[in-house]
């Protein structure tokens, strides 16, 4: 698994200008990511849009949840498969 891949949802909010830069789409500021991590991302959209923010945080922890379940079935499955053999 490669962990460049842009999977953070809050790309959602943003297009890649650059390697260390990316455009707000809600109100077009570019911001700054330096090491090309998105915590100044998400601290942007955190500070300064109230909606995307709670929207940002309802995903995130709607995702949490779902890798949760995914990683409790895999497990019960393996577990499963392991007992049988
Ligand atoms: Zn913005």
């Amino acid at each position: 698994m490669s962990a460049k891949k842009k999977t953070s949802l809050v790309w959602n909010y943003f297009e890649e200008v650059s390697e260390t830069a990316a455009k707000c789409l809600v109100c077009s500021r570019i911001v700054k990511r330096p090491k090309g991590n998105t915590s100044n991302l998400t601290a942007h959209v955190h500070r300064d849009h109230d909606k995307e923010s709670s929207e940002l945080q309802q995903k995130e922890s709607r995702r949490r949840l779902e890798t949760q379940f995914n990683e409790e079935v895999s497990e019960s499955v393996a577990r499963r498969l392991y007992i049988l053999k």
